[in-house]
């Protein structure tokens, strides 16, 4: 299997990037990343203050994945991620939904033994280890890592998790695929800021389709479609996801649209990813076995 290792990281998708790994559809790949911090923050006296913002959401990558053309769809199944045994996680004034009341930065590390992340002696969380940052070349501009979009990028989506399978534009030649910021665990919006940060290894899979139109990012669980939208406000996220999904559902299961609009109002479920980033993002899921019915 092919591997990537952390020592080729981006901070901005851009077409401007040039492919550090070449692969081919259906290739396996190893992907190695750092934390959202660049691994800086090794200790609980490693303060915010002394780091380097120049740094924040290095994405390994990217790579490019050969025969993909703009317009097609790379279709990325997420196999495994592995996580190492220390995550951190920072508050920090006028950061996330408390920002206002909250005097101090704090930086604290969370241990991760058998599969539980040690929050205090007595709050022990199970862990969902997931990808905050995966994303595609936009078609023009550069866009900071930590900005999420119609690319991917910064979605910190809690359901971009082992087993499911992700689907992100082709808007340049090879894709130019790159991805970092794993959290070991994350609740839905993110409302203090971070995750709990953590390097560590993606298994990917990734193919080329061709010649299919559908909503992006979109992600498949094994009883879920989800889609993922990201807009300025929280509302207009909301409202992207929800229309990206009734597209899906008059386009690829033949639902009149009225119909479609229906079914998503009463089995269709409206979800916050995160609220804190540049760009807000929403996913709207529905299980799959109302489509199939
Ligand atoms: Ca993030
Ligand atoms: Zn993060």
């Amino acid at each position: 299997m092919k591997k990537l290792d952390k020592s080729e990281v981006i901070y901005n998708f851009s077409p401007k990037n040039e492919g550090v790994l070449k692969i081919n559809s259906g290739d396996e790949i190893t992907i190695e990343s750092y934390d959202c911090f660049k691994n800086e923050l090794k200790s609980e006296e490693d303060s915010l203050a002394e780091f380097n913002w120049n740094y924040i959401n290095p994405a390994t990558g990217p790579i490019y994945v050969n025969g993909a053309e703009v317009g097609d769809i790379l279709k990325i199944k997420i196999k495994d991620i592995k996580i190492e045994d220390q995550s951190v996680m920072i508050v920090a004034p006028d950061e996330g939904l408390m920002g206002e009341r909250i005097k101090e930065s704090e930086t604290k590390i969370i241990e991760i033994e058998d599969g539980m992340a040690i929050f205090s002696d007595k709050i022990k969380i199970a862990i969902k280890p997931m990808i905050g940052v995966i994303g595609t070349a936009p078609a023009k501009g550069e866009i900071p890592a930590g900005t999420p979009g119609d690319h991917g990028a910064n979605m910190d989506c809690k359901t971009m998790v082992a087993g499911n399978t992700l689907y992100l534009p082709v808007n340049v030649e090879g894709g130019l695929l790159a991805l970092g910021d794993l959290h070991s665990v994350m609740g839905d919006g993110e409302v203090a800021v971070s995750g709990a940060e953590t390097a560590g290894e993606v298994e990917l899979k990734i193919d080329v389709i061709k010649n299919k139109k559908m909503p992006l990012p979109f992600l498949e669980s094994e009883e879920k479609v989800i889609t993922i939208a990201s807009a300025n406000t929280l509302d207009e996220a909301v409202k992207i996801a929800t229309n990206n999904m009734v597209d899906y559902l008059v386009n690829d299961y033949n639902f009149d649209f009225n119909e479609a609009s229906m079914l998503l109002s009463l089995v269709g479920d409206a979800k916050i990813c995160q609220v804190v980033d540049p760009k807000k993002t929403a996913r709207f899921e529905i299980e799959k076995k109302y489509l199939n019915s």
